[in-house]
Order: C-alpha cells, then sequence, then structure tokens
C-alpha cells in the first residue's frame, strides 16, 4: 500500500511544518474542521497572545474569548478550555512552552506525557512526536482509519485502537511512516472518501477487502459500523 500510494501520490519527505506548539495547537483545532478554518481559528488565537506571542497571555484569558477566537473551528466551546488547560499544564510541567524535550524521550514516553495533558489525545500525541521529533508513531486520523479499515489491513476498531494496531504492523520508520499517512490522507481526501468511494479508479482496489465484498457499492464508512467501540473522551476527540 505503501509504495502504490507514493507511486500515485508522489513523494513526502518528513520535514517539520510548523514548530512543535503550532502543531500541537493547531492539531486540537483541527478536529471536525477542514484546514481553512483550522488556520483562521489558530491565527486568531495567537493573536489573543500578543507579539512576541505568549502562551501564557491565552491560558489566563476569559474563556470565552478564546472560544470567540477560534469560533471558525468546529466545536469552539469545548476547544476553548481544552486549549486553556492544555497550556496551563505544560507551563506548570515543564515551567515554559518548549517542547524539544520530546525528542531526547523514548516514543512510548513522549506519548505518555502529551497524552497526560488534559486536551490531548493519541492521534494528535503521535501526530507532534512524528511530525516535528521523527519519532515513530502513526497518527490515524478519520482518513487512515476509514481506508486501513476498508482494506482489510486491520479488523474493526475504533480509532484510538487502530493506533496502537497498526503501529504493530508497520516497520519502525518515521520517514515511511510520515509517507504513508500523508498520502492516506490524499487518498481519503480524493478516492476512498467516507460515503461513495471511487472504487473504480482507486490504486488499492485489488487489495481491498470492501472492494473484493461489495464491488463498486461499498457502503459509506457509517453504515458499516466501524468505530462504533471508539474510545470516549479526549482520545476520541483527539
Ligand atoms: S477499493 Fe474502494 S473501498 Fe477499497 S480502498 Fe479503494 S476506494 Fe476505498
Amino acid at each position: 500500500m505503501h509504495r502504490t500510494l507514493t507511486d500515485t501520490y508522489g513523494p513526502k519527505p518528513l520535514v517539520a511544518r510548523r514548530d512543535p506548539m503550532h502543531e500541537l495547537i493547531s492539531t486540537i483545532l483541527s478536529q471536525r474542521t477542514n484546514w481553512r478554518d483550522e488556520d483562521a481559528a489558530y491565527q486568531e488565537l495567537v493573536a489573543l497572545g500578543g507579539e512576541p506571542l505568549s502562551w501564557d497571555r491565552i491560558a489566563e484569558l476569559p474563556v470565552e474569548q478564546v472560544a470567540h477566537a477560534i469560533r471558525r473551528s468546529n466545536y469552539p466551546e469545548s476547544k476553548a478550555p481544552r486549549i486553556q488547560a492544555t497550556l496551563k499544564a505544560i507551563c506548570a510541567e515543564r515551567g515554559s512552552y518548549d517542547l524539544s524535550f520530546l525528542a531526547t524521550l523514548p516514543p512510548q514516553e513522549g506519548l505518555k506525557w502529551l497524552t497526560n495533558l488534559p486536551g490531548v489525545g493519541v492521534k494528535t500525541a503521535s501526530l507532534v512526536l512524528l511530525f516535528n521529533f521523527s519519532l515513530p508513531l502513526f497518527p490515524v486520523d478519520t482518513h487512515v482509519h476509514r481506508i486501513t479499515s476498508r482494506v482489510g489491513a486491520i479488523p474493526a476498531m475504533g480509532e484510538a485502537a487502530a493506533h496502537k494496531a497498526l503501529l504493530r504492523l508497520l516497520p519502525p520508520d518515521p520517514p515511511l511512516l510520515y509517507e504513508l499517512h500523508v498520502n492516506l490522507l490524499s487518498h481519503g481526501q480524493q478516492v476512498c472518501t467516507f460515503s461513495r468511494p471511487r472504487c473504480g479508479k482507486c490504486v488499492l482496489r485489488e487489495r481491498c477487502d470492501a472492494y473484493a465484498r461489495y464491488g463498486d457499492r461499498v457502503p459509506s464508512f457509517a453504515e458499516t459500523g466501524v468505530g462504533k467501540g471508539k474510545a470516549k473522551g479526549k482520545a476520541a476527540a483527539a
């Protein structure tokens, strides 16, 4: 799958696209939000922090003001207190917002540290550790979960459980994990969509369990019932 998707969507070198705090907060904002609205919400949020950016200031503002700033992101009322709680916890633990120490931790310890933060689940933590620190973790977002379930790489399970299951199947090779994650995202957006996947144009068709079973009539992902066992709480949300 990795080779086929890279041939189709191109190589994706692993280069951090933004600093770790930006990645962390933007990933929280990105949940159920498109990238344009995520970026707009992030820019309005950091504008509250002044110049130079003070995360302390954002952490102490009235929560309604933070929710208003991130209103382009979905569920701003629940994300605003989570973001503020995350900021306060980082500062309380580390005395600053410098996350570079995560590069020196074993991957599972970094994962544990990040997921202990109040607003951070396994997907967000895995993404920050892979994208920013090149640690061998595999973030499972809705696209990765849907495609790997449909092709039959993993049995029916929720997104949180899929992190462990897929990591067991994949080599501990950060550039490969990054490239596969990003290309699965492209494939999920363009071909293996939530409802009415375009199986006739799919390069994974020959090895896809869902296609073998349903042919060109693969049902909407909601109809398959996969993910009903999704973890509750922040792990499911983040
Ligand atoms: S064949 Fe269809 S269901 Fe299978 S991965 Fe491709 S688009 Fe998705």
